[in-house]
């Protein structure tokens, strides 16, 4: 008969255990949904790679966790805090090999880590500090702390300050009228 394989079929159907077809059938939407699918990867304009993981508590709203934090709490046994930033020792976010991943206690660690790596590529001294002014690297005593962030060579800011009083001379006569003329 020529039907015979057809009801074949169909009777497999019916007898398929339900909840099965309807887990396949989820999966499927998903991947319809998502026109670029490609097993639940994807990457970041940075080029570091991320896994679907909608339920971890750091996951972006599209629900992808980055490789390097999942990498990190494997290797732990449990979740990260936001305040401990991950350092890719070769400055490439897409190496998540164990050996290339370092915690750091803090964001301003991991900051610090980075002024050290530029100043070290830069000059070839990691301790060396750049002038705000002259962009110039320098060994921290012949420098002057700046600002928080920043510091300055005792000339250069000599040059900035009289550059500024050029820039400003009616702020500068108010404040040293008595000395002026
Ligand atoms: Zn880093
Ligand atoms: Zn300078």
């Amino acid at each position: 008969m020529n039907g015979l394989p057809a009801r074949k079929m169909s009777e497999d159907a019916q007898n398929a255990n339900p909840s099965i077809g309807i887990e396949r059938k989820k999966h499927y939407n998903v991947r319809e949904n998502n026109g670029s699918w490609n097993g639940g990867k994807t990457h970041d304009n940075r080029g570091r790679s991320l896994t679907l993981n909608k339920n971890h508590p750091r996951a972006t709203h599209e629900g992808y966790v980055f490789d390097h934090i999942l990498i990190c709490e494997k290797v732990l046994g449990r979740f990260l805090k936001k305040e401990t930033p991950i350092h890719h020792v070769d400055c490439n976010p897409s190496n998540n090999q164990n050996t290339n991943l370092v915690l750091c206690d803090s964001h301003s660690y991991h900051g610090l880590l980075h002024r050290r790596l530029r100043a070290l590529i830069a000059c070839g001294h990691k301790d060396w500090e750049k002038c705000r002014e002259c962009k110039k690297y320098d060994a921290p005593e012949n420098l002057s702390r700046f600002d928080k962030k920043s510091f300055i060579h005792k000339n250069c800011n000599n040059i900035r300050m009289t550059k500024w009083r050029e820039k400003h001379p009616e702020y500068w006569k108010k404040f040293y009228r008595k000395e002026g003329d």
